[in-house]
């Protein structure tokens, strides 16, 4: 069974914690996507649970064993990188089979599991080609049937598109996605692309500074978002971040942003229990892109005034970054938005509104901009954590 337990892992280099306390239950054939930026240990688990790197605390169990002294040799898995580190003088077909060759299988059982990887990862016609005579997305399946071949409990892949080009790589990504389904081998997956992240995972484990921020499925992750790290690390542009001063009124709820108002119908705030608690007080609200458009286009009947700076037409929808007089929370996050350079930047607030092709935007410009209130984010102004 691939089952996999991180109990409380941890990994200190001296007295720099680069993991902390990361408890992660990952099912037998669930492909789970650890993501977070540069820096925030999603490597140094990884490579904890292949064994190239000393558990300093917890436990990490594999099938129900526990692996902490176990070599990686004897730990049952497969890890595929970002430089795939194949053999450059052997054939495609040994590169595959090398592995299996080091560790004394038959020839037929050896000749068997190749073609069988060759044929699901379609290197049938290659298996004569040195590296250098294919393609970095050619390569990229060499490198993985390296990885089937041995047909481990545990597949361990640390960024392994990242050589690739774009192209290449959202072709890749879908490839080691059904890959993996069919095998139903239980999948690790590291990488730093909030995208690969949300279109490959089951669930998706999203990381800072050696601690988990939350894990769920894409879905849960993006629609509700634990603190404004994940919020708006996950998406892309990212969400807006804003102090609002939030008043109960009657049924419902007003929320002022500078010199602004939202209002928050009672249904809404039915559904958010914990935001009775907040009467009176400064809390974050978070606004997506694709819940702000052109009011002519939209049916939300709420609006903000903004002044647009810069319009990107994407052919499919035109990228609105306006500003509005109100101030910008805090965000933790490296696909934080920077607010342009102006005289009172403290007090202005930038965002990005996703607009229907056929709008009409000028730039510079002032703006009207529909806001679904119904699908705000709120979060507390102390520590980031989400609001429900
Ligand atoms: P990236 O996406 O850049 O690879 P990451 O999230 O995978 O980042 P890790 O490689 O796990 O990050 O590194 C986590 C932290 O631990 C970093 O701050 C890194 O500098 C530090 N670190 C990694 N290896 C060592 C080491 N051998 N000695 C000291 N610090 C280390």
């Amino acid at each position: 069974m691939g089952d996999l337990k991180l109990e409380r892992l941890g990994k200190a280099y001296g007295t720099f914690h680069a993991v902390k306390d990361l408890s992660i239950d990952v099912a037998d054939g669930e492909f789970l996507v650890l993501v977070g930026p540069s820096g925030c240990g999603k490597s140094t688990a990884l490579r904890m649970i292949a064994g190239l790197e000393d558990i300093t605390s917890g436990t990490l169990r594999i099938g129900g064993e526990v692996m902490n002294e176990v070599r990686s040799k004897d730990r049952d898995i497969a890890m595929v990188f970002q430089n795939y580190a194949l053999y450059p003088h052997m054939t495609v077909y040994d590169n595959i089979a090398f592995s299996l060759q080091i560790q004394k299988y038959d020839k037929a059982e050896t000749d068997r599991r190749v073609k069988d990887a060759a044929r699901v990862l379609q290197l049938e016609d290659h298996l004569k080609r040195r590296p250098g005579q294919l393609s970095g997305g050619q390569r990229q399946r060499v490198a993985m049937g390296r990885a089937i071949v041995r047909r481990p409990a545990v597949f361990l892949m640390d960024e392994p598109l990242s050589n690739l080009d774009a192209k290449l790589r959202v072709q890749m990504r879908a490839e080691i996605a059904a890959l993996q389904d069919r095998l139903g081998v239980t999948t690790i997956y590291v990488t730093h692309d909030q995208i690969e992240a949300m279109t490959m995972g089951d669930r998706v484990a999203v990381m800072k500074d050696g601690e988990l921020q939350q894990i769920g499925s894409p879905d849960e992750i993006y629609n509700r978002p634990a603190n404004t790290f994940v919020a708006t690390f996950m998406g892309s542009p990212a969400m807006a971040l804003l102090f609002a001063d939030f008043a109960l009124e009657g049924a419902g709820a007003m929320l002022r942003i500078g010199n602004q108002e939202l209002r928050i119908d009672g249904q809404i705030l039915e559904k958010r229990p914990d935001l009775q608690g907040y009467d009176g007080r400064r809390l974050i609200i978070g606004i997506r892109p694709e819940h702000m458009g052109d009011p002519a286009m939209s049916t939300a009947a709420q609006t903000i005034e903004g002044d647009v700076f810069l319009r990107e037409s994407l052919g499919s929808d035109i990228m609105v970054h306006f500003q509005i007089d109100g101030e910008a929370a805090p965000v933790v996050s490296p696909d934080t938005l920077e607010s342009l350079p102006d005289d009172n930047s403290q007090m202005r607030a930038t965002c990005i509104a996703r607009f229907d092709p056929r709008s009409d935007v000028t730039v510079p410009g002032r703006r009207t901009i529909a806001v679904d209130v119904s699908a705000l984010h709120f979060f507390d102004a102390a520590t980031g954590e989400a609001i429900w």
